[in-house]
């Protein structure tokens, strides 16, 4: 219990973003003040709280107020994604405070992934702004689907992963211990960590990246799904004269909107150079071009680009309907390139939509955490750990 009591103590403390004193916590957690000022203490100890100064609230000596130390733990959040790994070190606030990223070897060897994570997570950690011993954990958000419970992950689009035990082998590796999180669910961690004055009980998460995901957020709560690997709307049907999706049928929204397949249409109609079979990183370049392309009206690279709104607008209005959300954010390693000629065109498709029928307007804005978004929610998964009293967020382990 003591565990719990101090996540819900800690828990507090970081939401009053402007300091609160013991009286004030104790009211608010509901423990004896005995309790709560034990908890405190060691807190204090631990360094992961600090005193911030004394208030005057009427009559009586002034309290102490307390708020937390963002230096008192760090945790490391890493995004394996078929083109790049990115690497971010967090605080106990998820501010960022170390970056790296590195193109995914393109070796589909395994071990010389594990290889190149392994060097570059100690690199951070060689960080003198990171002290090893605050370092909490090692977060990983990977494709789905993943097995949680093997800590086992099997990337689609990395030849030669098939059933890489990968937690296994970093905590191996780094003796830290290590959470995996399907790579759109470690998104939706992050914006819940994202401090904001919207209202953010209830959300979904567009994730666009080398496939396309949904995460879904109620009451607060980030939904998972039985094994951890909700949120796949790929075979969603957008459009009845859409492409042929692998699956057999017409129009599915993650084949429309895959960025392999886009950069390949284009390079069929002259717009862009293409290799015949493009590495990773030869499509992730490729779309680049592609989106500033359509950015400056190209006659090929505008309509593609367009289509894409349409297509996502669709699945958002669905999407919409089904979950009665007023809030979807976009994010994701490909996002931020598409939204600069697709985002006012996705709104418009969804405000005309005859097909929305939710009583209020539906908002579409990008993540406020830029590219690095599943990066930053897989280490925040690690600080969930340390501040969720619910048992969710206690399965962390080093097996
Ligand atoms: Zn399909």
């Amino acid at each position: 219990m003591g565990g719990f009591n101090r996540a819900v103590v800690l828990d507090v403390i970081r939401r009053s973003r402007l300091g609160i004193s013991r009286v004030e916590l104790a009211a608010a957690v509901g423990l004896a003040p005995q309790t709560v000022t034990n908890v405190v203490r060691r807190l204090l100890e631990a360094g992961l709280v600090r005193e911030a100064g004394r208030q005057v609230s009427g009559p009586g000596k002034p309290r102490t107020m307390l708020e937390l130390e963002p230096r008192g733990g760090f945790a490391i959040g890493v995004h394996l994604d078929p083109s790049f790994i990115t690497y971010v070190v967090v605080d106990l606030e998820s501010n960022v405070v170390a970056h790296s990223q590195s193109r995914t070897p393109l070796s589909p060897e395994p071990e010389a992934v594990l290889e190149s994570m392994e060097g570059s997570i100690r690199e951070l950690l060689g960080n003198p702004d990171v002290p090893a011993e605050r370092v909490l954990g090692v977060g990983i958000a990977a494709p789905g689907p993943i097995d949680r419970d093997r800590g086992v992950v099997a990337p689609p689009l990395m030849p030669g992963w098939t059933e890489v035990p990968l937690r296994g082998a970093l905590i191996t590796r780094l003796g830290l211990p290590v959470a995996l999180e399907k790579d759109v669910t470690a998104a939706v961690v992050a914006e819940l960590w994202t401090v904001s004055d919207r209202d953010r009980d209830d959300f979904a998460f567009l994730y666009y990246g080398t496939g396309i995901g949904l995460g879904v957020v109620t009451d607060n709560q980030a939904l998972r799904g039985a094994t951890w690997n909700s949120g796949d709307i790929g075979h969603l049907m957008v459009r009845s004269d859409g492409p042929l999706c692998p699956c057999g049928r017409i129009g599915c929204l993650g084949h429309a909107t895959s960025p392999s397949r886009l950069v390949r249409v284009a390079a069929e109609a002259g717009a862009l150079r293409l290799a015949r079979r493009p590495t990773a990183p030869e499509v992730d370049e490729a779309f680049t071009e592609l989106c500033r392309l359509a950015a400056d009206g190209h006659p090929v690279a505008a309509p593609i680009i367009r289509q894409v709104a349409t297509d996502i607008a669709t699945g958002i209005v669905t999407i919409a309907n089904l979950l009665d959300v007023t809030e979807v954010i976009c994010g994701g390693p490909f996002w931020d390139r598409l939204a600069g000629p697709a985002l006012a065109d996705i709104r418009a498709a969804i405000d005309g939509s005859p097909s929305l029928v939710t009583p209020h307007p539906i908002r579409v804005s990008g993540s406020e955490r830029g590219p690095d978004v599943t990066a930053v929610g897989a280490a925040c998964q690690v600080l969930d750990t340390v501040f969720s009293p619910h048992p969710s967020g206690l399965l962390i382990d080093r097996t």
